[in-house]
């Protein structure tokens, strides 16, 4: 690979409006966890398909590494890179357009999650993706991760929510597939196969995507729970009554809260137990939620709970929630997980990894989308310890070990990244890798696209 050094830079900007290549500034290097450092020789700030067409053909001609970014906000790696490649970032193409008799709305990859959220709800549509970093995500970058969220249990991941894609491919050609059809059964996948790439196989520069109706009627409580086995049949009662009417369905354990009182005193904790869930229907017009939740939280048995009253007592239940993450950062975690498991299996997998981790003396954070099987399961060192005095290696093998005994998966969410380069390996299925590789061999077969992530370099 050669660098985006500044012979090749001027050769550049000639083919481009003036300002589209720019210096880089720390905000384009950094991630949200601090465990990656990055390199560029400039960011170019392309506004169009044709302009990222221009870049990516003389960046293949010239074999200079192309790392693509969204927001930045992606929490293994993957939107940084060691050495000097060039930043394409997608923060000028920011259009939204919606079509409210289709359910539908075509963004560009650059727009921002929240805006594009505003922008249905705006044509009275829901988009349903929903994320704690929503304010700064862009729509290229949850889709290139295939985030997921708060609200997956209902609506599905990124991939569930997109209709067609316009992308440019590791050579420069673009690939028109923006299409607003529910119905296009014609030949390979190659939406899905951009989606959850994390930049390795082209830039998305825009995305068509499913709207919703807005529910009616929200209805949210934070209820106490004995333990995890109660939280699923909770669920599994909440679904059976309520069906696709549950929301979201998050799991907090009291180490949650407890760190919040902690390094965070100012998020009111509206109620504390060892363990809770957040649970959120979206009913239609005739469904009571304070009813509806009533009789969830006496059929089920519980004895501790509230329901929201107000949309300021929902939103407080949700800042308990979304503020979770930033107390752990606080902290300092020795190593954060983002796993899955079959659902069935969620409760057995809590109690399996406590006994796996016994020894290490740790204090854990267990959280995360229940209702989905996704687990956040960070570990933190004990009151009065210090994060090097652990083996932060052994204890992600451990859990990691664990999940994948139970058939679950070591990245839910988050992706690959550069973080979980061998875990993918480790883990993975060797037809399903042998596959992977041969698909980048084939689409990028200089290894421009973001060199180093999801796959090791060869
Ligand atoms: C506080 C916080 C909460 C979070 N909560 C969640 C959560 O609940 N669920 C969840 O899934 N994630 C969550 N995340 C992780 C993160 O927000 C998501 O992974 C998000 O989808 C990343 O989008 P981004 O625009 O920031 O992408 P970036 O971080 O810029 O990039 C992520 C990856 O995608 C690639 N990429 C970016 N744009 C493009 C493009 N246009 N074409 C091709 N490749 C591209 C990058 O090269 C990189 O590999 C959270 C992060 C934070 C900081």
């Amino acid at each position: 690979m050669n660098p985006c050094d500044p012979a090749f830079l001027e050769t550049l900007g000639a083919r481009l409006a003036p300002d589209t290549l720019r210096a880089v500034e720390p905000r384009h290097l950094s991630e949200p966890r601090g465990k990656f450092g990055g390199g560029a020789g400039a960011v170019a700030l392309p506004r169009t398909a044709a302009e990222v067409s221009v870049i990516v053909a003389a960046c293949a001609a010239a074999r200079v590494a192309i790392v693509p970014l969204g927001g930045g906000t992606g929490l293994v790696g993957g939107q940084v890179m060691p050495g000097l490649p060039l930043l394409i970032s997608t923060e000028r193409m920011t259009g939204i357009e919606v079509f409210p008799a289709e359910n539908a709305l075509v963004a560009g990859a650059g727009a921002i999650l929240a805006d594009i959220q505003t922008a249905a709800r705006n044509a009275g549509r829901l988009f349903p993706l929903s994320l704690a970093s929503e304010g700064s995500v862009r729509i290229g970058g949850a889709l290139s991760t295939n985030a997921g969220g708060l609200n997956v249990l209902r609506y599905g991941t990124a991939r569930d929510l997109c209709l067609g894609l316009q992308a440019v491919l590791p050579d420069g050609t673009v690939w028109n597939g923006l299409r607003r059809l529910r119905k296009d059964n014609t030949g390979y996948d190659l939406r899905g196969l951009m989606i959850g790439a994390e930049g390795t196989l082209g830039i998305i520069t825009a995305a068509s995507l499913k709207l919703f109706p807005i529910p009616a009627r929200v209805g949210t409580a934070l209820l106490a729970v004995e333990r995890p086995a109660a939280a699923l049949e909770l669920l599994g009662l909440a679904e059976g009554r309520l069906p696709g009417m549950v929301q979201a369905f998050e799991l907090i354990s009291r180490q949650g809260p407890d760190f919040l009182a902690q390094t965070m005193p100012e998020v009111r904790l509206p109620l504390v137990s060892d363990w809770m869930v957040l649970v959120e229907l979206g009913l239609p017009e005739g469904l009571d939620p304070v009813e509806a939740l009533e009789g969830l939280f006496v059929d089920a048995g519980l004895e501790d709970g509230l329901i929201a009253m107000s949309e300021a007592q929902r939103q407080e239940f949700w800042t308990m929630r979304e503020s979770i993450p930033e107390a752990n950062r606080h902290i300092g975690a020795i190593a954060s997980h983002d796993v899955s498991l079959p659902l069935g299996l969620v409760p057995e997998f809590i109690a399996r990894a406590e006994v796996a981790l016994a020894g290490f003396g740790l204090r854990v954070n267990c959280f995360g989308h229940m209702g989905d099987g996704n687990l956040h399961y960070n570990a933190f060192p004990a009151e009065g310890r210090s994060r090097a005095e652990y083996d932060a290696a052994a204890i992600t093998r451990a859990v990691h070990d664990l999940v994948h005994d139970m058939d679950g998966s070591v990245s839910a969410e988050h992706g690959i990244g550069r973080l979980k380069v061998p875990d993918l390996v480790r883990y993975g299925d060797p037809a399903k890798l042998a596959a992977m590789r041969a698909i980048k061999r084939a689409l990028d077969p200089a290894g421009i696209m973001n060199p180093g992530a999801v796959l090791a370099l060869e």
